[in-house]
This record gives C-alpha cells, sequence and structure tokens, in this order.
C-alpha cells in the first residue's frame, strides 16, 4: 500500500485510509523515486510512469497527456516569448484526463470497481471517459441545476449522473467519505499525482533550461498544487537549477486565491462567487487554496484577477491570430498574462508558458455569427475568377 503524506503538517497514512489530513488539508503520494528524465517508450505522459502510483495502462487512459507546446510568436505579448502548451489535446479536451487516467488505472489494479466525481465539467466528462476504458462503474454528482447541454457531454460515456440538491461545496467532503466508491475530485492524491506530468513535460521539453514562468487558470488549486511538487521534486533530483515562477489567473466575479494573495493572507477563505463565462474554474471555496497560495509565493510568483470581457477578446485573440480555440476558462490565462506584462510583473524577453488547460468544442462562444448567404453563380463577383 503506498503512502500519502500531508502537504502541510507532513503527516503520512497509508493511501485510502483517509482522504484529507487530521488537519484538514489535502494529502499526496510519496514519490516512488525522484525524478529523472525517462528512458521510456510509453505514449503521453506514462512516460514517466515510474513517477506515478500505477504502471501505464491499455486503453483511452494510455492517450492522456504528451500534449503538443506550440511556440507562438503571433500571440506574444509586449515581446515576451509564449509557449502554448495545448492541454486541450488530451482525449476529453482538458487536462484532468491525467488525473482521470492515474485514478482509473490504478482503480483497475487494485479491484476498486466504482469511480466518482463532484463536477458539472470537465472533470465529469474526463473521469467518466477513463472509467469507461478501463471497464469501471463512474458515478458523476452535478448541481442540480446544471444545464441540459452540459449535461448531454457527460451523459455520454455512460455514468450514472446524480442530480445533488443541496450545497455543493459540502458535497466535496462528504463525497469523499462514501464507501464503495473513489472519488477522484479535483485534489484527491490520485488526480494531483497525474496533474504533475505537466510540469516534468514542460521542464523536460526546455531542459537544460527552464522557462521563467508558468501562467495558469485556477480553481481548487488541484492543477497547481501538482506543478508545484513536481517542481520541487525535480529542483530536490537537480534536473532543474531554479524554479519557473507560477501564476494563478481567476475570472474577477470569483477569485479567492487571487484575493487572499493580494491581501498578503496566510490562508484563502471562501468568498461569494459571482457568475462568469469562466465556470470551469469559479471555486468560490477552493479545497487546495492554501496549497496554491504557498505555490505562488514559493515560487516568487504572483496571482492576477481578470474580468469577463478582457477574458472573451483574449479567447477571441487565441482563435482568431493563433487558430487555438479553447475554452473561456483557459482564455482567463492568456488575459491574465497581458496583465501581468502590463504592470512588469514579467518582463519582456522572458519565456512564458501559458497551459491552455481546455479545448473550447464544447462550448459555444453565444456571440452572433456574422456570415452572409450568396447565391453560387454570384461567388466569382465576389472574388474574381482566374483565367
Ligand atoms: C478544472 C479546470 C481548471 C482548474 O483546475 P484546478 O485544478 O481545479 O485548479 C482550469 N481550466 C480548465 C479548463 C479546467 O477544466
Ligand atoms: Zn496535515
Amino acid at each position: 500500500m503506498p503512502s500519502v503524506r500531508c502537504h502541510d503538517c507532513g503527516r503520512s497514512f497509508p493511501f485510502r485510509e483517509r482522504k484529507r489530513c487530521a488537519c484538514g488539508e489535502p494529502l499526496r503520494f510519496e514519490p516512488r523515486e525522484l525524478p529523472r528524465w525517462p528512458d521510456s517508450s510509453n505514449p503521453g505522459m506514462w512516460r514517466y510512469a515510474d513517477l506515478l502510483p500505477v504502471d501505464a495502462p491499455s486503453g483511452i487512459g494510455a492517450a492522456a497527456g504528451g500534449t503538443p507546446m506550440v511556440r507562438t510568436p503571433r500571440l506574444d505579448v509586449g515581446g515576451v516569448r509564449l509557449f502554448l502548451k495545448d492541454e486541450g489535446r488530451n482525449p476529453t479536451g482538458s487536462f484532468k484526463d491525467r488525473g482521470s487516467a492515474v485514478a482509473a488505472a490504478y482503480a483497475a489494479e487494485n479491484g476498486i470497481d466504482r469511480l466518482g466525481t463532484v463536477s458539472h465539467g470537465n472533470m465529469a466528462m474526463s473521469t467518466a471517459a477513463n472509467a469507461a476504458g478501463a471497464g469501471l462503474d463512474c458515478t458523476v454528482c452535478v448541481p442540480s441545476d446544471i444545464p441540459e447541454e452540459r449535461l448531454s457531454h457527460i451523459a455520454r460515456y455512460g455514468p450514472e449522473i446524480l442530480r445533488i440538491e443541496g450545497d455543493y461545496g459540502r458535497l466535496y467532503e462528504a463525497s469523499l467519505e462514501l464507501e464503495g466508491i473513489e472519488f477522484v475530485n479535483s485534489d484527491t492524491p490520485l488526480r494531483v499525482a497525474g496533474q504533475k506530468t505537466v510540469a516534468l513535460e514542460i521542464c523536460e521539453a526546455f531542459s537544460p533550461e527552464i522557462p521563467d514562468a508558468i501562467v495558469l487558470p485556477v480553481s481548487s488549486g488541484g492543477q497547481l498544487s501538482g506543478i508545484w511538487r513536481a517542481l520541487s521534486e525535480l529542483r530536490e533530483a537537480d534536473l532543474i537549477e531554479s524554479v519557473p515562477r507560477l501564476y494563478a489567473c481567476q475570472a474577477a466575479a470569483c477569485a479567492p486565491i487571487v484575493r487572499a494573495f493580494e491581501a498578503g493572507e496566510e490562508s484563502v477563505s471562501a468568498v461569494e462567487g459571482g457568475e462568469t463565462i469562466a465556470y470551469s474554474i469559479a471555486n468560490a471555496d477552493p479545497p487546495s487554496g492554501n496549497r496554491a497560495l504557498g505555490a505562488l509565493r514559493d515560487t516568487d510568483g504572483g496571482a492576477v484577477a481578470v474580468p469577463d470581457e478582457e477574458t472573451r477578446a483574449a479567447r477571441k485573440r487565441l482563435a482568431r491570430e493563433g487558430g487555438f480555440r479553447v475554452e473561456a476558462s483557459s482564455a482567463v490565462a492568456y488575459a491574465g498574462l497581458e496583465r501581468l506584462v502590463e504592470r512588469d510583473e514579467i518582463a519582456s524577453d522572458e519565456r512564458v508558458v501559458t497551459v491552455l488547460t481546455g479545448s473550447g468544442f464544447t462550448e459555444s462562444d453565444g456571440a452572433a455569427v456574422d456570415a452572409r448567404t450568396i447565391p453560387l453563380d454570384e461567388l466569382a463577383d465576389r472574388f474574381g475568377r482566374s483565367a
């Protein structure tokens, strides 16, 4: 039985004995070993299987990670050299597949037959798809007022879907205590173990150098904690000389981590979250908020809140000047980068990785489309005819 350790007080427990530390903070797996750049022909993120709590699976889980990092000069901001880590290329269109793949592989190997998750978006799709691919049952708990369209994206993979009435934030913790089902919520150890691999891929691509900063959209803080953990272990193993600065971007309507960072607070407290188009990152009471705060301070990074108008403009620019179709939550990171450059927190010659966390293919822009109808015979009048 692998053991898990508290991020904060350092106590350790056998995995699955408890879901969170007695102090309330999340638990993480002890690494099997310190990282080294692997000599592996495994696909995608399974290149780093030696550092994960389970071996590479077959099926859809094997296809997670290994996403392209694309240098995109057309989208550079004020002289900053931008690299986009395109997590939309994962099997269900978001980085959540990294954690879901680890969870499904672990469950399949350890006689756990049902995965669960609390999500109304990418994590629900991802957990359901990876459970299906590993032959596991799956239960997804969604808020009772979820839009039908989003529900249909989740339902396609055939999970049991339960609409939960009551406080959705409390459900996160309550679900972890249930028997007979392994809930892999945003910051549970299996999920965070998988999400470390995005940082390993980024650093290996830059090796022996490092990017100056990594900018990403943050909600529960699960992904940021995983990245921070991976960077710390790479540093400990002397594979990187120093750690890139980490920057968290949130929607202004729901920005508890940014608020705590700016106020110089020790821990993140819940806010009254408002509506935002970036619904994938609208967690008003982030379970790994304190981890996220630690990551930003420890790496000398920062935090930035972005209003929806800037997110819309960033989403448009990513698509129209770069060809990237991302969901609003991912565009928050690009809008955040623009603000960080303007505030001189990121300097003009630096190399920055922005994580495009999720594809926009399941999301509509909601804007009217300008497309005229013209008769075929008039097409040549519009363009002229060759020869
Ligand atoms: C889940 C998600 C996030 C936020 O990740 P956390 O680990 O909850 O902080 C950001 N972007 C997208 C597209 C997501 O699905
Ligand atoms: Zn603890």
